[in-house]
């Protein structure tokens, strides 16, 4: 009778470790935070700085919208492409 005590409660053991350790690799592959639109990190072709999204300087050129984290390298940008 204690044997079947022992190992019920052996098996019980089992259960919750296996429990934590599944649950803390599904927390492991998910990120904290799915990252939102104006967070996203832009890349300046001009001096190469990354910026956020919501606050960088975008000009279309050439059909493709270019993200700057100034005037002064949106303006850059813009002399190289013409001259
Ligand atoms: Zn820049």
């Amino acid at each position: 009778m204690y044997r079947l005590f022992l190992v019920v409660g052996l098996l019980v053991l089992l259960f919750v470790v296996l429990k934590s350790m599944y649950r803390n690799s599904k927390q492991a592959g998910r990120p904290a935070r799915p990252p939102l639109d104006g967070d996203q990190m832009v890349q300046d072709p001009v001096c190469g700085v990354f910026v956020p999204r919501k606050t960088a300087i975008v000009r279309q050129v050439g059909g493709i919208s270019n993200c700057f984290c100034s005037q002064e390298c949106a303006a850059k940008f813009q002399e190289q492409r013409t001259s």
